[in-house]
């Protein structure tokens, strides 16, 4: 492929924005390849500025569960645009959207719209202080919650993959109330409730890990999550941020059957635009302002443009099939990509939760941050550039999660599978 526009772009982009990027990840450092500027997409493809299309495999980073540019929801938007886009009042599509997401999850009786995945997480921290009265947090090793500065410790994709072990500017007094766990550890959890559980806020926790590359939760790990917050008093934070309509359309939290206190949603709730939201119990939604002393605001939050967009993709989800059909492409191309590494030689494993997974270079098993880092990431480096030179697009970083899309045919998936054999062969 040629990446001559995009290596100019680049250029100009890095003379004025901090490492040319609005998002690290973007930059695709940890594979040694310059980023690739999009034009436009189209269902399951993109356009770059040089005029190559890519089978897109990041979907913008989870949200775009019905390919791009999809008629319907783009549809959707420019008739309530054409109405404006934001009034800093209430409107109906609001409540609308509100009722959709109780109605999906019924760990979740009320709920508030605000503008990212960041703001939900960092939210709904503070609503469990407010609500418990108690400051400790306990966060995954790997885990990503956005990048407030008490989720930013240990932090995993990005910043793992820069090699930061938390972020520089976060204080140590913001860091010293979270307190690390490995995944999939309840044993290390139980520890850490014994000595201070007293103390715990929530734990708040992806339940299908997705930023560590994928790792879903053991047999009853969550349900031991449950048991021990019920226990000690502290709330159960589901970060759904990535996971909300993704692995079903009761999300994980239904998928897997375990009823957290507080939830976050984002990604796809949002339908392509700027959306996220969090939600649970009514007594500990109630603890918001102006109801309650837990102060949170927005001037866009809920703005009827990002909720139309949300609203249509939550439509177009709940028609039957959407999640059988989103698991058959996914299984397609794991079993594709197993093959390919295995007629290569090249030690892989795959972990996958129905249209979301992560090839790992190495034999695994994969359970948690620590095994996940022991991938060969710079096989994986070689392996990102083989695939995007054959026009596959996939995210720049071994930890990170592959998203197929609903405009995933088995065609596409098929090439991605050829494309890939020929990677792992020239490895
Ligand atoms: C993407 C993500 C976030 C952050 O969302 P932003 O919209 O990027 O702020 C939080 N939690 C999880 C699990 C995510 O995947």
């Amino acid at each position: 492929m040629n990446t001559k526009t995009s290596e100019a772009l680049f250029a100009r982009a890095n003379a004025v924005i901090p490492g040319g990027v609005n998002s690290p990840v973007r930059a695709c450092s940890s594979v040694g390849a310059p980023p690739v500027f999009i034009t436009h997409g189209d269902g399951c493809n993109i356009y770059s500025a040089d005029g190559d299309r890519y089978i897109d495999l990041i979907g913008s980073w989870g949200p775009l569960v019905l390919g791009h540019a999809h008629k319907d929801v783009l549809d959707a938007i420019k008739e309530t645009l054409n109405q404006g886009t934001s009034f800093g009042a209430p409107t109906s599509v609001e409540v609308e959207f509100a009722e959709v997401l109780c109605e999906a999850l019924p760990s979740v009786e009320k709920v508030r719209a605000v503008n990212s995945g960041t703001e939900a997480t960092m939210t709904a921290v503070r609503l469990a202080r407010g609500f418990t009265g108690r400051n400790k947090l306990i966060k995954i090793d790997g885990g990503y919650h956005g990048h407030a500065d008490f989720l930013l410790v240990a932090a995993g994709s990005g910043a793992a993959t820069l090699g930061i072990p938390g972020s520089a500017g976060v204080s140590e007094g913001a860091a010293q109330d979270t307190v690390l766990v490995p995944y999939n550890d309840l044993p290390a959890l139980e520890r850490v409730f014994e000595e201070i559980g007293d103390q715990v806020a929530a734990i708040i926790i992806e339940p299908v890990a997705g930023n560590m590359g994928v790792v879903p939760p053991q047999d009853g790990y969550l349900q031991g999550i449950r048991e021990l917050t019920t226990k000690h008093g502290a709330l159960f934070i589901m970060d759904e941020v990535m996971t909300s309509f993704r692995v079903a359309y009761g999300c994980a939290q239904g998928l897997y059957d375990v009823k957290p206190d507080l939830t976050c949603l984002g990604k796809i709730v949002g339908g392509g635009l700027p959306l996220a939201a969090f939600g649970g119990r009514a007594d500990i939604m109630d603890t918001l302002a102006p109801v309650g002393p837990v102060y949170q605001a927005g001037t866009l939050s809920g703005n009827p443009l990002a909720v139309t967009a949300g609203l249509k993709t939550l439509d177009l989800l709940r028609r039957p099939q959407t999640y059988e059909r989103l698991e058959e492409l996914g299984a397609r191309l794991e079993a594709g990509l197993l093959a390919a590494a295995a007629s290569a030689g090249i030690p892989a494993c795959i972990n996958r939760v129905g249209s979301m997974q992560t090839l790992f270079f190495q034999d695994g098993p994969v359970r948690n941050y620590d095994d996940a880092k022991k991938s060969d990431t710079e096989r994986f480096a070689k392996y990102f550039r083989a695939m995007r030179e054959r026009g596959i697009f996939l995210p720049p970083s071994q930890f990170e999660a592959m998203f197929l899309s609903l405009a995933h045919g088995d065609e596409e998936v098929d090439e991605i599978i050829a494309a890939a054999q020929e990677s792992m062969a020239s490895l």
